[in-house]
């Protein structure tokens, strides 16, 4: 339950009673106001602050999410420089997996851009299943990335894995990612709630819906209302492909949270020839976007080479993407 706090005033005298009473809330600004959220709360405690004159309107939220309800909110349009993600438009993040060289992201980014995408993904710090495995560029890899986008000028999107790299992350990205293995990294959560970027929340391999949304969850309570929900498959018996997509949780978001929700078809295949069929489902399903790998030349990418598109798959697919969207009335972008 949310609490509408009266006065700014009160915050800390609220803050107080409700430590007194040994009862665990978070107090958070939203707009022009500031509300204490609560998990649960007798409505006779409830009466007795609102005459105090402590709390002016209660939002109830029942069940464990709060600020990702829609009992919170309808719709959550994120406006990054221009670009809305949870718009009409759905919105392509495409990239290279690992951030290799500058000349690499320039190339690419000119590509992307020749072809109308306005966001670019590529990853400085790399969670690898082997520690023999390339690990990413890391703070130099941050770097690459802010050079070239003086050179290709597209909005930039880099993962983060260590709560001590949000802050710089933040200074050279336009959005920051948590990957499927973070997704319960709570101190990373709660760190990127104070980042003011947006963040890309990505489901965990083995998450249910409801414990993603309790991360995303934690990415509000800190303070940032800007996150955006990125399925990309999840562990099943199944070996044929990396992951399956769950493509069902898109329209089951829909009706929890008001939330922007994307797809990542690159990891949930890890085939470059799936890339395509699943991209294609995910915009018929509704997803806000899609965050795909590709790279100029695929065979030589130092990660994940095996699912990424080339720049002419890439613009095959956008083209293809296009007329799906139009039939259900929305665009790519
Ligand atoms: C990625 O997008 O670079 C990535 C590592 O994906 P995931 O966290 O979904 O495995
Ligand atoms: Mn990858």
């Amino acid at each position: 339950m949310l609490l509408e706090v009266a006065k700014e005033t009160e915050v800390e005298l609220l803050r107080r009673v409700l430590r007194e009473l040994n009862i665990h809330h978070i107090i958070k600004k939203h707009e022009d106001r500031h509300l204490a959220v609560v998990d649960h709360m007798d409505a006779a405690l409830v009466e007795r602050l609102k005459e105090q004159g402590l709390i002016e309107a209660v939002i109830q939220c029942p069940g464990p999410h709060k600020l990702v309800s829609k009992a919170f909110k309808e719709k959550t349009i994120i406006d990054i420089h221009g670009v809305q993600i949870g718009g009409t438009g759905v919105v392509m993040i495409s990239g290279p997996c690992a951030i290799e060289s500058v000349e690499q992201l320039v190339e690419t980014g000119l590509a992307l851009k020749e072809q109308g995408v306005k966001i670019m993904r590529a990853s400085a710090y790399k969670p690898r299943t082997s520690p023999y495995s390339f690990q990413g560029h890391g703070e130099e890899g941050l770097r690459m990335h802010f050079e070239a986008q003086r050179q290709h000028g597209l909005l930039t999107e880099t993962e983060v894995m260590d709560p001590r790299d949000v802050a710089i992350a933040a200074q050279y990205v336009d959005i920051l990612r948590v990957g499927a293995r973070n997704m319960q990294n709570y101190d990373l959560l709660k760190e990127l709630g104070k980042c003011g970027k947006p963040v890309i929340l990505k489901r965990g391999l083995n998450a249910t819906i409801d414990e993603w949304l309790s991360s995303a969850e934690y990415i509000m309570a800190y303070g940032n209302d800007q996150v955006i929900l990125c399925e990309r498959g999840i562990r099943t018996f199944e070996t044929k492909t990396r992951g399956t997509l769950d493509l069902s949780s898109i329209p089951v978001l829909r009706s929890l949270t008001h939330l922007p929700v994307i797809v990542d078809p690159s990891h949930a295949a890890g085939r470059a020839d799936l890339v395509g069929p699943l991209a294609q489902a995910a915009v018929a399903v509704g997803a806000d976007g899609l965050l795909t790998e590709m790279h100029p030349r695929p065979k030589e990418s130092m990660c994940d080479a095996r699912q990424a598109l080339s720049i002419e798959e890439h613009k095959v697919l956008r083209e293809k993407l296009a007329k799906i969207a139009e039939a259900i009335g929305r665009s790519i972008v």
